[in-house]
């Protein structure tokens, strides 16, 4: 799929593992559309992502487009997905009526949730088109690369969440760590206890 898109100033492209699913990130109004930028330690994304923990970006709903398109939008934004997103894009209902898991239909990687409540994005970065430093040899979806070099670090998790006892690894990276969501739960150290705030 190499060279299908055009990378524009300010935009950041994003592709599954088998490249028919693809995403763009307007990143014109960052500081309003990035609501959070965490490592998530809870067992839903662990279970979704078969990982210890995930990177987890939350995105105002028009920061986010997907590739192919939706073909007929049911309102604007789509309260559920079904007839609102990318026909490549398999669901998934997490939460009855509020939230969906997003897939690729094909590959079947995991690419992140529609909050349909708070009509948010959240996008598992880890799907972002970036250089890569070794060649890698059958992978269908390659490029663009010119991610703007400013934007990259903008998306730099700041601290950790759901960072409790179900936890897999403990991290240490100096970074602030909660129980659950970041300043309205308990802040714990790098082992799991306790700090005063
Ligand atoms: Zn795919
Ligand atoms: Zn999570």
């Amino acid at each position: 799929m190499a060279g299908t898109t055009t990378t524009m100033a300010g935009h950041v492209h994003g592709y599954c593992a088998c490249g028919r699913l693809r995403y763009t990130i307007d990143c014109s109004n960052l500081d309003s559309d990035l609501t959070l930028s965490a490592f998530c330690h809870c067992s839903r994304c662990q279970r979704i992502n078969g990982a210890p923990f995930v990177h987890s970006l939350h995105l105002k709903y028009p920061a986010v487009t997907w590739d192919p398109k939706p073909e007929k939008q049911s309102g604007d934004p789509p309260r559920a997905p079904e007839t609102g997103f990318s026909a490549q894009v398999e669901t998934y209902e997490s939460l009855p009526g509020k939230k969906w898991k997003l897939r690729c239909k094909t590959c079947g990687s995991p690419m992140g949730t529609w909050n349909g409540e708070r009509s948010k994005w959240t996008i598992w970065p880890n799907t972002i088109a970036r250089k890569p430093t070794e060649k890698t040899s059958g992978n269908l979806a390659e490029g663009p690369f010119d991610i703007p070099a400013d934007i990259l670090p903008r998306f730099k998790a700041n601290h950790h969440q759901f960072y409790g006892p179900w936890r897999t690894m403990d991290v240490y990276d100096g970074l602030d760590k909660f129980v659950g969501y970041k300043d309205i739960s308990q802040k714990v150290d790098d082992e799991g206890r306790a700090l005063d705030s």
